[in-house]
């Protein structure tokens, strides 16, 4: 598709009147392990699914476009789209993540490590000082979640992607909060970025999926390599929703944005909440960074309750629209408790380490009406009191 297309035009008619047999306007669905040779030694342009697959390639070709990326592997979920990354390493290379990651990036580097198939350090990569010790050790790969999972902090890309390229490392961003429609890691230096597709991408919770998306042939071909050899490739099946969630990407994450900000605006005004993670407010720490960074602030926020764990029970109690759940990027609004759900896997010191405490609620916000999701909250933060 030309160039000149915006991404948000290039998302919704993605492999759109691709299907040269029949002209089915939606890309067909290919549910088949194999593919029929020619003849002897003769195969066509696919033999195995695990390898390739045209419904797959479909959603990596429009991954890749999105992210503005020279190639891309469609993974069975987030966590092998992270575990792919892992397999560019060697024993002894040290790996920096972010001390507040996802729970499962957690648990993947600590326990790699534990094993002695690479070494881990996790710092917050906002503090200059902490981030100088480690790029003196020449770390391979940087690890970055911005924002960060849960507390929301941004990280400053295109100065780490600058630091990690004088200390030799490649840089890897997880883009699964804000998606390609509000943040292009690859633009501003990195090497790798890589999705929960299972979220935001395709964005209606029916699925798990993932995807590594590299910036250079080289990496593509080594990371096809790597995800045919080990076989982390995702289900065509999941890759059809996937390509049928991103035509709605750009239009969901306008409603996400535009609820998460009513969202943070009423709970930075209410007195049983201490504190709101949001970069869309200006108080935000980080909002001028996310400003000038991001294409949009997203719709995943946190907040810290003044009455704690009682609290918590309390507000959970008296909420309608908020299904607890892990996960998020739906378009159904899901409240997160992280210090017992999603980063369950860290431990007490990890957790206080981090900054994630008892009365820490994460909210992955949907796209319902603004004034019902205000209305429930509201009423919920009442209670919590
Ligand atoms: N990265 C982030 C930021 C996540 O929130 C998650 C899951 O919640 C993952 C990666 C892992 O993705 P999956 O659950 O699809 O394996």
């Amino acid at each position: 598709m030309s160039q000149d297309n915006t991404r948000q035009t290039r998302a919704v008619r993605a492999a759109v009147h691709s299907d040269t047999q029949h002209g089915a306007v939606m890309p067909p669905l290919y549910l088949t392990s194999n593919f029929a040779f020619e003849g002897l030694g003769k195969a066509g342009a696919y033999d195995y699914t695990r390898t390739a697959n045209p419904t797959r390639d479909a959603l990596a070709n429009a991954l890749t476009e999105l992210e503005g990326g020279a190639g891309a592997t469609v993974t069975a979920s987030g966590m092998a789209a992270i575990h792919l990354a892992c397999q560019l390493l060697n024993p002894g290379d040290l790996v920096v993540g972010p001390r507040d990651c996802y729970g499962g990036t957690f648990r993947l580097l600590t326990q790699c490590a534990q094993r002695g198939l690479f070494r881990v350090e996790l710092i917050d990569q906002a503090d200059v000082a902490a981030l100088d010790a480690v790029i003196a050790q020449e770390p391979r790969l940087l690890w970055v979640e911005s924002p960060t999972n849960p507390l929301m902090r941004v990280i400053d890309l295109a100065a780490l992607s600058q630091r990690a390229k004088t200390a030799g490392a490649l840089m890897a961003v997880d883009n699964t909060f804000l998606s390609p429609a509000l943040q292009r890691p690859l633009a501003l230096g990195a090497d790798l970025v890589v999705h929960s597709t299972t979220k935001y991408l395709n964005g209606h919770s029916d699925m798990v999926g993932g995807a590594v998306i590299a910036g250079t042939p080289e990496l593509a071909e080594q990371l096809a390599y790597w995800g045919n050899a080990v076989g982390l490739t995702g289900s065509p099946f999941d890759a059809f929703l996937t390509l049928r969630g991103i035509r709605t990407l750009y239009a969901r994450m306008r409603q996400h944005e535009e609820n998460a900000l009513a969202l943070a605006e009423l709970l930075a005004g209410h007195p049983a909440v201490t504190r709101v993670h949001y970069p869309g407010l200006p108080s935000h720490p980080d909002h001028a960074l996310a400003k000038r960074q991001q294409s949009g602030f997203g719709g995943m926020l946190s907040f810290e309750l003044t009455s704690g764990e009682a609290g918590v029970r309390a507000l959970l109690e008296a909420i309608e629209l908020y299904t607890l759940a892990e996960s998020l990027g739906g378009v159904e609004s899901l409240i997160c408790h992280p210090a017992s759900m999603s980063h369950a896997t860290f431990d007490a010191a990890s957790l206080a380490a981090a900054g994630i405490g008892a009365g820490l609620l994460r909210i992955s916000v949907g796209i319902e009406s603004t004034d019902d999701l205000v209305r429930d909250l509201a009423r919920g933060l009442d209670a919590a009191g």
